[in-house]
C-alpha cells in the first residue's frame, strides 16, 4: 500500500481525497469536531505541496443534509477553504479548474447521489475524473462497499492518507498487544461484535464482555436478565464463545422494574442485583460496583488495554459502569486503544479522551478491521 508521502509530484495536481467529514449536526451548526481534527494532517500535508485538494465526504446517512457547514469549521482551521454546491459534473470541475495550488476545495455530500452507496460504476468515474491522483483517508466507511471507497481506487493511482495509515498501526499494533491484555466489548451491536470476539480471545489475555451485549451471553449461562435488551444471537454460538475460560461477564447489575422504564430519574429507581438476582419484570442497564470494581482491578495490571461499547444505558444516567471504566483506563498507564460513536462521546462527556493512548475515528470499521486484519477500502489500495 503506498502513502501520500510516495505521491510523486504534487504541484498543482488535482488530487482527490475520501476523507471523513460527517460530523454531528444540530439546526445545520457543527456540534462536535473529533472527526474535523483529525482529518486535517493530510490535508495540511497536500496543500503545504502546492495541491490542488478535492476533499469529497458523507454527512448524515441519508443524503440529506449538507457538507457546508463543515467545510466552514475546516476553514476557521486551515487556510483556503472553499466549498462546492455540487460533488460531480461541470460545476464541480469549473471549481477544481478555479482552485489555486494549496488551496482545498470541499465537495457537496457524496450521498446526495444514490451512485455512491450503490457503488454505481458511472458515479465512480465521474467523481475519479475530477482528478489525476485518489488518496484515501476515511477510515471509519473503509468497511463500506461504496463508489468513493471501492469505485475511485480502481480508476485512479490510489494512496493511503496520513489519519488511515495511523489507524491502520494503532489497529494492528491492537491486534498484537503487549501483554497482559484486556479487551472490553460493550454496547449493544451484537451484530457487529460478533466476529471480534473470537479474534480477541485468541490474542487476549481477557475478554470482557459488558453493556447489553453481556445480557445474551448471561442469557446464555443460564441467569434470568428479565425484560432486558437482548440481541437475536445464535444461543448456539454464545455457549461455544462462553466455554473459553479468558471469557469474563459482570458479576452485578443495575436493574429497574420494567414498569419504571420512561419514567423521569429513572436512575434513582435502580437497585443492584448480585449475580442470579435480576428478577423477570426487570431490566439490566448498567453494571453494578463488584463489576466495576473487577475491572479496575484488572486495568491495573495490563499492558494493554483495547475497548469499544459503553458499559450501561449511559443516555439515560445509566454511566457508572462505562464512566468507571474510564477513569481506571486513564490512570492505568496501559497502551489504551478505543472507539465507537458512543464509546468515544461518553469519554469525551468526562474529558478524558486525551488520556488514551489512541482513539480511533471507526466504529463499525474498527471492530471489522479487528476481525479481519483488512477492510475493503483497504486492501483496493493494493
Ligand atoms: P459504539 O457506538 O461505541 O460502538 P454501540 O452503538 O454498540 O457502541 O452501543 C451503544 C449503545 O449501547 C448505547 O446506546 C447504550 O445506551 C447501549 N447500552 C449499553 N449497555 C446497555 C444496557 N445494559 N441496556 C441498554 N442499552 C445499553
Ligand atoms: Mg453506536
Amino acid at each position: 500500500m503506498r502513502s501520500v508521502r510516495d505521491i510523486p509530484v504534487f504541484e498543482n495536481i488535482p488530487i482527490l481525497v475520501r476523507a471523513a467529514l460527517n460530523e454531528p449536526l444540530q439546526n445545520g451548526v457543527v456540534v462536535d469536531s473529533f472527526r474535523l481534527s483529525r482529518a486535517q494532517a493530510t490535508l495540511r500535508f497536500l496543500a503545504e505541496r502546492h495541491a490542488r485538494v478535492v476533499v469529497a465526504s458523507h454527512i448524515g446517512d441519508l443524503g440529506t443534509e449538507s457538507l457546508k457547514p463543515v467545510a466552514e469549521a475546516l476553514g476557521r482551521a486551515l487556510r483556503g477553504v472553499s466549498f462546492c454546491s455540487s460533488t460531480i459534473g461541470e460545476e464541480a470541475r469549473a471549481a477544481i479548474r478555479a482552485l489555486s495550488p494549496g488551496g482545498i476545495l470541499v465537495l457537496e455530500n457524496l450521498r446526495r447521489n444514490h451512485g455512491e452507496t450503490a457503488n454505481d460504476p458511472v458515479f465512480a468515474k465521474e467523481l475519479a475524473a475530477l482528478a489525476d491522483v485518489f488518496v484515501e483517508d476515511s477510515f471509519d466507511t473503509c468497511h463500506r462497499a461504496h463508489a468513493s471507497i471501492v469505485g475511485v481506487p480502481t480508476l485512479l493511482p490510489s494512496y493511503a492518507g496520513l489519519l488511515l495509515e495511523e489507524e491502520i498501526a494503532a489497529l494492528s499494533g491492537a491486534l498484537a498487544p503487549k501483554t497482559p491484555a484486556l479487551a472490553v466489548i460493550g454496547g449493544a451491536k451484537f451484530g457487529t461484535k460478533e466476529a471480534v470476539l473470537e479474534t480477541l480471545l485468541s490474542v487476549y489475555t481477557h475478554v470482557f464482555v459488558g453493556g447489553a451485549l453481556a445480557n445474551d451471553f448471561l442469557k446464555a449461562a443460564g441467569q434470568e436478565v428479565g425484560q432486558s435488551l437482548v440481541s437475536g444471537a445464535d444461543p448456539a454460538h454464545i455457549k461455544k464463545l462462553l466455554a473459553n475460560k479468558k471469557l469474563i461477564l459482570p458479576i452485578d447489575s443495575l436493574v429497574v422494574p420494567r414498569a419504571a422504564m420512561g419514567s423521569m430519574d429513572l436512575r434513582g429507581r435502580a437497585r443492584i442485583a448480585g449475580f442470579r438476582e435480576v428478577r423477570n419484570d426487570e431490566v439490566i442497564l448498567d453494571h453494578g460496583p463488584g463489576t466495576e470494581a473487577l475491572l479496575a482491578g484488572l486495568a491495573k495490571k495490563m499492558h494493554t488495554i483495547l475497548w469499544n461499547g459503553p458499559l450501561g444505558n449511559y443516555e439515560n444516567g445509566f454511566t457508572d459502569a462505562t464512566d468507571g471504566f474510564a477513569r481506571a483506563v486513564a490512570a492505568s498507564g496501559a497502551r489504551s486503544i478505543v472507539g465507537g460513536g458512543d464509546t468515544v462521546a461518553s469519554i469525551e462527556n468526562l474529558g478524558l479522551l486525551p488520556r488514551f493512548s489512541f482513539v480511533s475515528t471507526g466504529g463499525g470499521a474498527m471492530l471489522e478491521f479487528l476481525a479481519k486484519g483488512t477492510l475493503p477500502g483497504i486492501q483496493v489500495l493494493g
